[in-house]
């Protein structure tokens, strides 16, 4: 059992490593195989590790995806609340679109990006009519 919680906990390490939450999950499968073996072979010392890394872990799988979950929403829906005249990464409105709009079918593309930060992001548009010039 004890390979178990250790490769758990490689995996765990690896993942978070990639910058993926789950990894923490794989922690949380570790520790709990630790307690298991820790309870049935009588080695009452693995706990004093084990359970404080437990919550530890869980307390970082939820702050990471509080984190992902308040990021994502606040740039996109301030961006589109202010009809792209905002920076989506930091608020301030130095923003300008640059290039040429790239047409793919019935969507457009536009590089834009933010004078103050740097950052840079792009404009996605969808066709949204169609107005009568010329016919025949
Ligand atoms: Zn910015």
């Amino acid at each position: 059992m004890d390979w178990l919680a250790g490769i758990l906990e490689l995996l765990g390490g690896w993942l978070v490593g990639n910058k993926k939450k789950v990894g923490f999950i794989s922690n949380v499968f570790g520790c709990s195989v630790w307690i298991y073996v820790a309870l049935t072979t009588h080695v009452y010392g693995l706990l004093i590790v084990v359970v404080p890394a437990l919550f530890v872990n869980t307390r970082n799988y939820l702050k990471w995806r509080k984190e992902e979950m308040a990021n994502k929403n606040f740039k996109e829906k301030k961006y589109m609340d202010e009809g792209g005249n905002v920076c989506p990464y930091c608020e301030s409105t130095d923003v300008k679109a640059f290039g040429q709009v790239q047409v793919d079918g019935a969507s457009g593309y536009q590089s834009a990006m933010c004078n103050q930060c740097e950052s840079e992001w792009t404009d996605v548009y969808t066709l949204t009519g169609v107005e009568e010039i010329t016919g025949v």
